[in-house]
């Protein structure tokens, strides 16, 4: 049985950027309802009690479990790499690792939002780490994620962008450049840094 994570801050921690109305909506019944739709998608199948990683990585023929697991992975990372009082800017190997691939903390923010703005319809933007530690930025249509096979966008997620209608509406309307703008407001680089050591 998957279950819904707790967030580890408040529904209001957020604000101004992403308010708290939609966060409340956006984690109790949007993830929520990934995550029961990937209960009930693999209860009674032979999927029942493999791990998301297994899933994402080879039950993606099954639209259910595709859809669903790959939803509760996305929002499960995304949470998490925001924070209250957070934004700035990364330090560390981190910081030196956007320099290498981007040139510069600018361009790299520029790569991103460019990933996130131009994904046509509702999809993520991604921010990954390969083995050996460069980055790279990219995007996914639906609750695909660069972990499944096959979808043009490799190697490990460290950051992930929620770019549905559904993660900014009531706020920003279909003003999507200003909410991507407003999320290098919350990002939480001290867990991105963790990430990237960890998957480096
Ligand atoms: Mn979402």
């Amino acid at each position: 049985m998957f279950t819904l994570p707790n967030l580890p801050y408040a529904y209001n921690s957020l604000e101004p950027h992403i308010d708290a109305r939609t966060m409340e909506i956006h984690h109790s019944k949007h993830h929520n309802g990934y995550v029961n739709n990937l209960n009930n998608a693999v209860k009674g199948t032979e999927m029942e009690g493999k791990s998301l990683e297994d899933l994402l990585t080879h039950h993606m023929d099954v639209p259910a479990v595709r859809n669903n697991a790959g939803g509760h992975f996305n929002h499960s990372l995304f949470w998490t790499v925001m924070g209250a009082n957070a934004g700035g800017l990364p330090e560390g190997e981190l910081a030196d690792a956007i320099q290498s691939a981007f040139g510069d903390f600018d361009a790299f923010k520029n790569a991103f939002a460019k990933a996130a703005g131009t994904r046509f319809g509702s999809g993520w933007a991604w921010l990954c780490v390969a083995k050996g530690g460069a980055l790279s930025v990219c995007s996914t249509a639906n609750q695909d994620n660069p972990t499944m096979p096959g979808v043009g966008c490799g190697n490990q997620p460290i950051m992930g962008l929620d770019v549905w209608e559904h993660a900014y509406y009531l706020k920003y309307q279909n003003r999507r450049p200003d909410y991507i703008n407003a999320f290098f407001d919350v990002i939480d680089w001290a867990v991105v840094s963790k990430n990237y050591a960890d998957n480096k």
